[in-house]
């Protein structure tokens, strides 16, 4: 090679080198503002009459804290800092797919409060409810649901718009699909024959969800419904209106010992619901409500008396019995 063909291919390749960079550089400087127009919408947290709302900075629409939520989630929303420090996110605290109830750790104290942002709700099933059994007492074990009647095949809905946290079998709900909503309150749609979301799913209000069955421990085919606060299940029809109207009993329901337990209620009796909007009215109504204690292994009157810090006359006088009575295993004792 002679030395003006080095100097030539040094010049060369330097040319090369540069066009390489400007070229690098142009574009760079071409999609930075391509970047920026992400489709997402900005919105700007305002609050109304004491409510949360996201206004939409485009359009100034007002939506919802649960339709902010699920938007975000769809990745629709431009996030600024504030908003992630501002806004709680409900679909990532306890967010297992695998459990149909994940808060197992958590202990939720009553009275306790649920809110809604919104005042009416889709029923679940197509056509008139018609509840079979209630949340209660149901022969000796515990419902904490209501039975809705269907006929296998029918679709079953999602009551408000959400996330599908949980889509599996479990041995006693059979096929069962679990959403969790923006205030955090979960449904829980048992006895399903098929699904058909899966989990992470964002669906909204109405979105069947499965279609109903007979799965698990269930005798005739129906949906069992529940409704669920940080895995503590609540009377649904505390909280759901199923006369006809759609209605929430509340924007803001206060629940009391007695709406989560189903000692407190029969399943073959609808319970009177006189909805608690106050901390005030939910604690007075605790303390009207009855207390209950299930008789373990060795424990006799004075046991549970003591515990209670009751006389063991006013246990007897409560549960009307004898104080020579015999307690057994699993026997249900008032103890207010
Ligand atoms: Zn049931």
């Amino acid at each position: 090679m002679t030395p003006i063909h080095k100097h030539l291919k040094l010049f060369l390749s330097t040319i090369i080198f540069l066009l390489f960079h400007v070229f690098a550089y142009s574009q760079t400087e071409t999609f930075l503002p391509l970047k920026q127009d992400t489709g997402k919408v900005a919105f700007t947290k305002v609050i109304l009459d004491g409510r949360v709302y996201f206004r939409n900075e485009n359009t100034n629409q007002f939506i919802t804290y649960s339709e902010y939520l699920l938007l975000r989630d769809a990745g629709l929303v431009e996030q600024s800092e504030v908003d992630n420090h501002m806004v709680y996110d409900s679909f990532a605290d306890h967010w297992e797919g695998d459990k149909v109830n994940p808060y197992k750790d958590v202990v939720l104290s009553t009275p306790f409060k649920i809110q809604f942002d919104q005042t009416t709700f889709t029923h679940p099933i197509d056509g008139e409810i018609k509840v079979t059994s209630r949340f209660g007492r149901r022969r000796r074990r515990p419902h904490r649901g209501i039975d809705i009647d269907l006929v296998t095949g029918d679709a079953v809905r999602s009551v408000l718009s959400g996330k599908v946290r949980f889509v599996g079998y479990s041995r006693g709900h059979g096929k069962t699909v679990v959403v969790r909503h923006a205030n955090e309150i979960e449904t829980v749609y048992a006895h399903l024959s098929e699904y058909a979301v899966n989990t992470d799913d964002i669906i909204s209000e109405g979105q069947i969800i499965g279609k109903g069955g007979n799965t698990g421990r269930s005798t005739g085919s129906h949906l069992h419904l529940e409704v669920r606060y940080k895995g503590v299940c609540i009377h649904p029809e505390y909280v759901f209106n199923f006369d006809g109207s759609n209605s929430i009993r509340g924007a803001e329901l206060w629940v009391s010992n007695g709406w989560k337990s189903p000692r407190s209620h029969s399943a073959y009796r609808k319970s009177k619901v006189t909805p608690l909007f106050t901390e005030e009215e939910a604690i007075a109504s605790e303390k009207a409500e009855p207390r209950f204690h299930r008789v373990r292994s060795g424990e006799t009157l004075s046991h549970i008396a003591m515990r209670y810090h009751l006389g063991v006359r006013e246990i007897c006088r409560l549960n009307a019995i004898s104080q020579n009575s015999t307690l057994s295993i699993g026997q249900i004792v008032k103890v207010r």
